[in-house]
């Protein structure tokens, strides 16, 4: 069952079910975000992915389709129907893939942790980022700055790149970023206090 999730994720970016479901993108291809109370577009979108730098939903296609009020499974189903997928959804399990959903349940019990860091730490980077962005819109001159405003500024792009991995970077980078963990807390811990 897993692969067809996973089969849909491949075939329908989340672009493609925002558009479907009734989204409008600007010149950028960035969305006013359905998630939150959004006026400018704060949603963007990147390998298949969705991400809301204001309210810091993301996810693929499944979980867009699911935000808009549907269990995963419907989620799936709805875009099997309206993406004309033809997944084959009722049939039952190979003994290959209960096998192997096995094996992804085990995986993302060893990294229960790091998935928990990343999903606060998600929010926060965003919420990090938005600072940074605050910041460097009211800036006027650099001499004027503030020692705190020149610190979210020089971030920026750090809470960004870190970001951007922890949604779509390889299991490589994300494992650089699991030993990291401690620098990247404290920084982003840094501009949000200031
Ligand atoms: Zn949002």
């Amino acid at each position: 069952m897993s692969d067809v999730f996973r089969e849909c994720r491949e075939r329908v970016t989340a672009q493609d079910a925002a558009r479907r479901y009734g989204m409008r993108f600007d010149r950028r291809g960035w969305a006013v975000c359905p998630f939150h109370a959004d006026v400018r577009p704060s949603m963007s979108f990147r390998a298949g992915r969705f991400r809301c730098w204001a309210c810091g939903a993301s996810g693929d296609a499944v979980d867009f389709t699911g935000r808009l009020g549907l269990e995963p499974m419907a989620a799936m189903e709805r875009l099997n129907a309206d993406f004309a997928l033809s997944l084959p959804i009722r049939r039952t399990q190979t003994a290959a893939e209960t096998q192997a959903v096995r094996r992804r349940i085990e995986i993302a019990k060893e990294h229960k942790e790091f998935e928990e860091w990343r999903g606060t730490m998600t929010a926060k980077l965003c919420a990090a980022y938005q600072t940074a962005h605050t910041a460097l819109k009211n800036m006027e001159e650099w001499d004027k700055l503030t020692g705190p405003e020149a610190l979210d500024i020089r971030w920026q792009s750090c809470f960004e790149y870190w970001a951007d991995t922890l949604d779509y970077g390889s299991p490589e980078e994300q494992a650089q970023l699991d030993r990291e963990r401690g620098a990247i807390s404290q920084w982003t811990g840094k501009v949000l206090k200031s």
